[in-house]
């Protein structure tokens, strides 16, 4: 007889009204397909992927009720009764005073740069993002990575390794002047260090060491309902609060947001920035209508902006979230059980593998990340994302690849998209190529783009 199981399952919150075919293809067809794409999964067709853990941004499987939603559009040029719906939404769940719709995360992240950062200025963050750093330098910044040590180690168990390192914080402010750093740039559930939380008490610490300075917080707030689940399973007192009030609580603490809506907002494009300084605010409305479209419309249909103010109501819903992050878990589980190297603790989005450690006979200038998630694809189908080197690109001024200490491959997952047994075959898929690893071969670059070069490069696997 099996063993009993130790505890009890949980199953998703909803059940299935509309399903997509996907296409099988056999392992020659892999071959040929990523040696076109140049051994990067983002130029891959979508067609020739079996499951896709590409990424988690506007991949999400929407509701009925934001569905139904996208049949109230309202597409009136100026004053859609969509925007109406999605700044009460902001509102309300997130507390933000002024809203700005941007069609997604990046352009919102341009806006705030330009607006706040002058040159020469240094804009301190809980570890980069790819576009947010980007928008940063283009406007003049410099961006000081001030997270944790923990959250560079892929092997430490801290549970909250997006927190802030206060003493960092406060050198770079006295190193440089507080008049020299515009805000800082705070992400919850920081997706470079594999989807890792900020705890509020770090963060009310933030707020009270910048607020001395008056300095204020910008908050990438892509992934917060999946930070505040956290909070709530890991950090003391918080354990019966409600989700949506521990959301609340983290954006309290900060002074506005950009939002890629595509991630925890469960719409498939949409984003905004959000303010509490009306003199900012204006400016950003004057802003938008340069580049995104009319300050009531800022680059979404006003279909998509009510998907978005529907989806985030339903973001900060408990049994959603849970079911969300317990995939993600099971999947991380499974991994870790058989000795695969993952990220630890499992983060929300995704399972972060470790390809230092999958593939340790290649150099990082051997891309061992970008050769781990072509490996996958060869292997199953599954298609993954490097956040390594080629993801960290070039160090401006010396021009030297930023070789970071965490060189991953990401499995991330959709929301609401799979099922268990997607999780399963996963597993087996990569364990498959964990036990074959030593066949993996190292890449070199054959077409390098000057931004973001991780979208568009191309590679040859070196002999
Ligand atoms: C996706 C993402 C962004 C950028 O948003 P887009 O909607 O892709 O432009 C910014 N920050 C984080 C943390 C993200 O995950």
């Amino acid at each position: 007889m099996a063993d009993r199981p130790k505890k009890k399952s949980w199953a998703e919150p909803f059940k299935i009204k509309v399903v997509e075919p996907i296409r099988m293809t056999t392992r020659e067809q892999r071959l040929d397909y990523i040696k076109e794409a140049g051994y990067n999964t983002f130029l891959l067709r979508s067609r020739d992927v079996y499951i896709d853990l590409l990424t988690d941004s506007g991949t999400s499987a929407m509701s009925d009720n934001q569905w139904a939603g996208m049949m109230v559009g309202d597409e009136a040029y100026a004053g859609s009764e969509n925007f109406y719906h999605l700044e009460e939404a902001v509102r309300k769940y997130y507390g933000y005073k002024w809203i700005v719709p941007t069609h997604q995360g990046r352009a919102a992240e341009h806006i705030i740069s330009q607006l706040m950062i002058k040159k020469g200025d240094y804009i301190p963050g809980n570890m980069y993002f790819t576009t947010t750093r980007l928008h940063q330098e283009l406007a003049g910044g410099g961006f000081v990575d001030v997270i944790i040590d923990e959250a560079h180690d892929p092997e430490n168990e801290h549970p909250f390794k997006a927190n802030i390192d206060l003493n960092k914080l406060e050198d770079l402010i006295k190193k440089v002047g507080p008049e020299k750093v515009p805000y800082v740039s705070m992400a919850t559930a920081v997706n470079m260090a594999g989807g890792q939380p900020i705890s509020l008490s770090n963060l009310k610490q933030v707020r009270a060491l910048t607020q001395k300075y008056g300095i204020p917080i910008i908050h990438d707030a892509t992934r917060v309902a999946e930070n505040a689940y956290l909070i709530k399973e890991r950090e003391e007192g918080y354990a019966d609060k409600p989700l949506a009030d521990i959301v609340r609580e983290i954006c309290d603490l900060t002074d506005g947001c950009t939002m890629s809506a595509k991630k925890d907002c469960l719409v498939n494009i949409g984003g905004f920035l959000a303010v509490n300084d009306e003199e900012l605010y204006k400016k950003a409305q004057n802003m938008v209508v340069v580049y995104e479209g009319l300050h009531t419309y800022g680059g979404m249909a006003g279909r998509d902006m009510e998907a978005v103010a529907r989806g985030l109501a339903e973001s900060v819903e408990f049994d959603h979230i849970k079911a969300r992050v317990g995939q993600v878990q099971y999947l991380g589980e499974k991994l870790r059980g058989w000795g695969v190297p993952i990220i630890v603790p499992i983060g929300t989005h995704g399972v972060f593998l470790d390809a230092k450690r999958f593939l340790p006979h290649l150099d990082q200038d051997q891309f061992p990340a970008q050769a781990l998630a072509a490996a996958i694809y060869i292997e199953s189908g599954v298609r993954s994302m490097e956040r390594g080197n080629v993801s960290a690109g070039r160090d401006p001024e010396t021009g030297e690849n930023r070789k970071p200490k965490l060189e991953l491959v990401r499995l991330t997952v959709p929301r609401r998209v799979y099922t268990q047994a997607h999780m399963d075959v996963t597993a087996e898929a990569i364990l498959e190529v964990f036990d074959n690893r030593d066949r993996v071969k190292g890449l070199h670059f054959v077409y390098e783009p000057e931004y973001l070069r991780f979208f568009q490069a191309r590679f040859e696997e070196i002999d």
